[in-house]
């Protein structure tokens, strides 16, 4: 590990994830928008159970429940969860029970949203799904499950939504030192880290990651939630308490979190014109494939970052691929013409 995060070495991890994910350059896309060279760093392609940015914060997540002898995790998220879905995984690879609080967050449904996508996959993980209504606590939701499974003899251990406390995003701090030493490798200079930002792990991670070893680079989020505020709340506080678990020199630099509004549309998981239009534009010129709720409308904010100026053309920019590729199918309406 770089020096400047070398205490990440000292902390346990639990091996889940296909790492270096790939970073590749996106030619004709970055062709087509006459923009900085584009490059996608493949956290789609993390390997467990289709793969996503959860798997680098479960790596942590999960050494942290089996030091604490747990037997089962607990955690929550909406009924499409990439979060979920991994974490499913994750508890099926390492044994352990896992039981989901999922919340009808999304007012969007019929059959292939309900039974297919993500939540098909968690069931074939062998989780156990209790389906709350949208407005449920989460949290409380997951003590109560947690305490009656305590009560008939089982240690569980809880996990946020998705994995965002400070132990899951020191998976994207030690993304951040990944992805410096790929850079490095290539002799290429990073201008920007562009991706979707909605429970803040990753962000802060990354944010508190880069302004140790290339404060140069500039993180930027994109707001997925349309809670702008809220979001950028959560990432300033979760990289401020990385920053103190790596030991790191004084107090995380606050004005390193950059949130892009704008790109969400009406609200967490609604589709968006000009999601659906970025998601197209990729598979059609790249073969690569995004997601409607995340990487889609990240990719959009792309775009809208390089229309407004935001690069040189001769800039790098990396856009994070974070995945989430499993709900295109729950979706499809969505993305139909
Ligand atoms: C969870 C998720 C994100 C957002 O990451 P956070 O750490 O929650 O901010 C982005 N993309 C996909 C595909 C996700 O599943």
């Amino acid at each position: 590990m770089t020096a400047a995060l070398a205490a990440l070495d000292a902390i346990e991890r639990r091996p889940l994830a296909h790492l270096p994910t790939p970073l590749e350059p996106l030619a004709r896309l970055s062709a087509a928008l006459e923009g900085p060279q584009i490059l996608v760093k493949r956290d789609d392609c993390t390997g467990l159970g289709l793969g996503g940015n959860k798997t680098r914060k479960l790596e942590f997540l999960m050494a942290d429940a089996q030091a604490q002898r747990a037997d089962t995790v607990i955690t929550t998220g909406g009924v499409q969860s990439n979060h979920v879905r991994q974490t499913a995984a994750a508890a099926a690879r390492l044994g352990l029970a896992c039981e989901l609080v999922l919340t009808r967050v999304v007012p969007w449904g019929g059959a292939d949203y309900e039974l297919s996508g993500n939540i098909q996959l968690d069931r074939l993980f062998g989780a156990r799904i209790h389906l709350h209504d949208g407005d449920t606590n989460r949290t409380a939701a997951m003590e109560a499950l947690g305490e009656s499974l305590q009560r008939a003899g089982r240690t569980p251990y809880l996990i946020p939504t998705g994995g965002s406390n400070a132990i899951g995003a020191l998976g994207y701090a030690a993304a951040a030192a990944e992805l410096a030493g790929q850079a490095r490798e290539r002799n290429v200079k990073i201008a920007a880290v562009v991706h979707a930002s909605s429970s803040g792990g990753t962000q802060a991670g990354l944010s508190a990651g880069f302004a140790a070893l290339d404060p140069a680079v500039r993180v930027i989020g994109i707001d997925v939630d349309a809670h702008p505020a809220a979001v950028a709340a959560e990432v300033r506080r979760l990289a401020a308490e990385v920053w103190t678990r790596l030991a790191l020199p004084g107090d995380f630099p606050a004005d390193k979190v950059i949130l892009e509004a704008g790109y969400a549309g009406e609200a967490y998981g609604l589709p968006t014109a000009e999601m659906k239009t970025a998601v197209q534009r990729t598979a059609q010129l790249e073969g690569l494939l995004l997601d409607p709720v995340y990487s889609g409308k990240a990719m959009a904010g792309l775009f809208g970052l390089i229309e407004a100026g935001a690069f040189r053309p001769d800039d790098t920019v990396v856009f994070l691929h974070t995945g989430g590729t499993p709900a295109l199918f729950p979706y499809r309406e969505a993305l139909e013409d």
